[in-house]
């Protein structure tokens, strides 16, 4: 039976663990398409591109942006990031489920574009273990990881937007959870009507 694809979106503050969720859900899942952003941020150690990111300069990004290759493209943290057009319409388009990333804004701006984008919050057990896990990251120094947690309160204010949201305490618990509704969202019958 054909059915439609689901859009998957992945969302919450930077610390959540949503790279570490979806990395393993994607391993779960293989045909899943995911969607490499594009950013102008600097690359981190490990990071490659075209596999964690598209890193652009901002002039790239700039004109990328001004083409109209970005479903939606936001500032971050004092960096750029966008959701490629060309990959998640041809995903859709052949029918492939995808999930993706972005922050609350980008999110909401996917579910604008999407409709039928299935919206996922997902939420630290606490704004304590959130800063603890930013801070054992090291990616970030002081003012960067204190940027990202005034972000982080914020967004919490956005939960409204989202279908589901899954607490990430316990890694193994919110996999599931997160598997769980993708898998419920591929049954639903709107998908095979
Ligand atoms: P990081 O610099 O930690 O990789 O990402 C910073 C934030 O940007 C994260 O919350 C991440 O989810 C978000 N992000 C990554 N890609 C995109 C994108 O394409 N669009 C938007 N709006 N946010 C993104």
């Amino acid at each position: 039976m054909q059915r439609k694809p689901v859009l998957l979106v992945v969302s919450g503050p930077s610390g959540a663990g949503k790279d570490s969720l979806v990395d393993e859900l994607r391993r779960l899942e293989p045909e899943l398409a995911y969607s490499v952003s594009a950013t102008t941020r600097a690359r981190r150690p490990g990071e490659v591109d075209g596999v964690h990111y598209h890193f652009l300069n901002r002039e790239n990004f700039q004109r990328r942006l001004s083409a109209g290759e970005f479903i939606e493209s936001r500032e971050y943290a004092g960096n750029f990031y966008g959701t490629p057009r060309r990959f998640v319409e041809s995903a859709l388009d052949s029918g492939r489920d995808i999930v993706m990333k972005p922050e609350v804004n980008g999110a909401a701006a996917i579910k604008t574009a999407y409709p039928e984008t299935v919206m996922v919050f997902l939420r630290p057990p606490s704004a304590s273990v959130l800063a603890e896990r930013l801070e054992r990251r090291s990616t970030e120094n002081a003012d960067a990881i204190a940027e990202r947690l005034a972000i982080a309160h914020d967004e919490a204010e956005r939960l409204a937007a989202y279908d589901y949201v899954v607490v990430n305490d316990v890694f193994d618990a919110a996999l599931l959870q997160l598997h769980a509704i993708l898998i419920a969202e591929r049954t639903k019958v709107c998908r095979v009507l």
